[in-house]
């Protein structure tokens, strides 16, 4: 059995309202099946244990709207806008600019999240954008629902699979 790994932190990014609380919550609802000694939500963070390709894994998830404070302390980064708001896309493209002053590691993992794809008809950015900008910022790009709760654990089991190939790379 392989050995559990130390906590990652993994912090949400993004503008008011792109979902950051609701993708929180799915992950904490999914702990709260656990001990209560698994699961601690206090001061924006939650400590989620799961398992991913087999293995154990636990992530410290940092919901917060102090971004500058935590562009230091992740390990990796979910960079969140939502489809429907076409100020929170550039928003992203600059909190992307921004952790890569903070954080100029070339290998920190980050996925672009196109949070609300459910709402299809208040669609303002496209996944074609968001792909394009994605593959411009070097990092992973996914389309989200978390009011469907759709591809919500993809994004999440993605970060995780790309810290273990930066882990095994040392
Ligand atoms: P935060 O400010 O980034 O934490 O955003 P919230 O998680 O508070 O979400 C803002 C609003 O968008 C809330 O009313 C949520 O219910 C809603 N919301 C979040 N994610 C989705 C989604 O995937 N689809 C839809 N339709 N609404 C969402």
């Amino acid at each position: 059995p392989a050995e559990p790994e130390s906590p990652y932190r993994v912090v949400l990014l993004g503008a008011s309202g792109v979902g950051k609380t609701a993708f929180a919550s799915i992950f904490a609802g999914a702990a709260d099946s656990m001990d209560s000694d698994d699961c601690e939500l206090c001061g924006g963070e939650e400590k989620i244990k799961t398992t991913v390709d087999g293995e154990p894994a636990t992530i410290t998830l940092v919901d917060t709207w102090d971004t500058e404070q935590h562009m230091q302390t992740g390990d990796a980064y979910l960079l969140l806008y939502s489809i429907t708001d076409r100020t929170s896309f550039l928003r992203a493209s600059e909190l992307r600019i921004t952790l890569r002053r903070f954080c100029p590691a070339q290998n920190t993992p980050i996925i672009l999240v196109g949070n609300k794809c459910d709402l299809v008809r208040r669609r303002e950015v496209s996944a074609t954008e968001g792909r394009a900008c994605a593959a411009v910022f070097d990092c992973k790009f996914i389309e989200t629902s978390a009011a469907m709760q759709h591809n919500i654990w993809e994004a999440f089991h993605g970060i995780v699979r790309q810290l273990r190939l930066r882990r095994d790379s040392r």
